[in-house]
């Protein structure tokens, strides 16, 4: 974690408000935002084949119920491990209680 890590709070908002994102390849993700194809989704299985809408028969359960996405949630919640993209759209300045970016 870097310094700037430590004065960020996020305040994730596919939490609240913010649905899900369903990608042109037919995988979902936490958000829109989430759709860079960037590492971190690679990496925590968001993209694996078990996942794809074609290879499901109850999205909630299967898909948003999964492990992958249950270790999202919790990390968004109570960890600090995830991507940056979260940082950047849901991350608020834990002094100035500001918006990271906007
Ligand atoms: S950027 Fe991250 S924390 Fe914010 S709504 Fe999307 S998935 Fe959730």
């Amino acid at each position: 974690m870097t310094e700037l890590d430590s004065k960020i709070e996020l305040k994730p908002k596919c939490v609240s408000d913010k649905e899900p994102a369903l990608t042109a390849e037919g995988f979902f993700l936490p958000c829109c935002w989430c759709d860079r194809r960037n590492k971190y989704f690679i990496e925590k299985g968001f993209l694996n084949k078990e996942l794809h809408i074609s290879n499901v028969n109850d999205i909630v359960s299967e898909i948003f119920n999964s492990q992958t996405w249950i270790k999202f949630f919790n990390e968004i919640q109570n960890g600090n491990d995830y991507p940056s993209v979260c940082k950047e759209h849901c991350g608020i300045n834990k002094i100035t209680n500001k918006k990271i970016i906007k």
